[in-house]
């Protein structure tokens, strides 16, 4: 396995930027994540590691080799692509061991491998199928172990459960991160879906616009969004984004936006005046959403508490919980 570094890359594609001066290490071994909304050249950043696409500017090294002229298949690398790729007229097996095959591999080599790789992503009880014999999750494990049994130094995954229902992902999801810590490898996922980012990744790099706005951990990007952008886009729902801290008790420096986080905010006896103009239920808790001083809010409240639309009730939070942003450049400011 390697670390894998990204130095000043950029992307254009006919003139138009994808990915930005984009820097990240990888540590050997680490699961990094990243996250960002639809077209901000997350699928990019992948295959521009897989040579997939050629790099604009900049420098790509897997280990300590600079592959970024290097061919695809001289890498070292295997992808696992949101559609899984599979051949359909070939069997699980067959399609695991394919890569090999057209390696030259020994026969009786190819088949330990694939048994090795099948058993390892949960699937060597399904090896006789076909692709259309087997289930999306089945599906998805078949790729893994494609990606699995060429023993590559990096594994890129581009949102592998984005087919699956809730359920299926969830369990899928948790499947992957046992593998990851099982077979320790160098591990660089791609999604748009900020609960897999956060259940997933080691660290979690997020972009927007093809460029990089934080990386992190996990519980930094939560608790320290360095931007107004991280701050909403992290968090359902999204954190409450106020123009100054008046709804909810808080006096901000002139010009700063004021972020909390839905369950940030307490209903109680004291505070600011609101008024409840939507209540969704999601079990144990609801989504209160309020008027006060002229801004709609979410809450984040016990189920029990029990509040209808039209109540009044008193709105408060605290400096603690409170994150604070330019209300120009969006960005990170301390409270003072
Ligand atoms: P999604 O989550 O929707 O897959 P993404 O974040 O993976 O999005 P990319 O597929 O990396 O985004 O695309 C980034 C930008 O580059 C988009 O504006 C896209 O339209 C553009 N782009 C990607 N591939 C090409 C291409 N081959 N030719 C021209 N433009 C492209």
């Amino acid at each position: 396995m390697s670390a894998v570094r990204l130095a000043g890359v950029s992307k254009d594609f006919d003139g138009v930027p994808a990915v930005r001066e984009l820097d990240l290490d990888v540590a050997d071994g680490e699961l990094l994540v990243v996250l960002g909304p639809s077209g901000c050249g997350k699928s990019t950043v992948l295959r521009l590691m897989a040579g997939l696409e050629e790099a604009t500017a900049g420098r790509i090294l897997i280990g300590d080799r600079d592959v970024t002229k290097l061919s695809p298949g001289r890498r070292n690398v295997s992808m696992v692509f949101q559609s899984y790729a599979l051949f359909p007229h070939l069997t699980a097996a067959e399609n695991i061991g394919f890569g090999l095959v057209v390696r030259e591999v020994r026969r009786a080599e190819v088949r330990e491998r694939v048994a090795q790789a099948a058993t390892v992503a949960g699937c060597a009880h399904l090896l006789e199928r076909r692709p259309a014999q087997l289930s999306g999750g089945e599906r998805q494990r078949i790729a893994l172990a494609r990606a699995l049994v060429r023993e590559p130094d990096v594994f890129l995954l581009d949102e592998p459960l984005s087919n699956l229902d809730a359920e299926l992902r969830a369990q899928t999801r948790a499947e992957l991160k046992l593998l990851h810590a099982r077979v320790g490898a160098t591990m660089l996922y791609v999604t748009h879906d900020q609960i897999e980012a956060l259940t997933l990744g080691q660290r979690i790099a997020v972009l927007r616009d093809g460029e990089l706005q934080q990386l992190g951990t996990p519980e930094q990007i939560w608790r320290e969004p360095a931007n107004r952008f991280v701050a909403r886009f992290v968090g359902s729902p999204a954190m409450n984004l106020l123009a100054s801290g008046a709804a909810v008790g808080l006096e901000a420096p002139a010009g700063a936006e004021v972020g909390i986080r839905s369950e940030h905010l307490a209903l109680g006896e004291e505070g600011v005046e609101a008024t409840v103009t939507l209540v969704e239920p999601i079990g144990s808790e609801a989504l209160v959403h309020l008027r006060a001083a002229g801004t709609e809010l979410v809450a984040r409240v016990p189920a029990e508490a029990g509040h209808g639309v039209g109540d009044t009730v008193r709105l408060s939070s605290s400096r603690e919980h409170a994150h604070l942003f330019d209300g120009e450049t969006g960005e990170r400011l301390p409270w003072t």
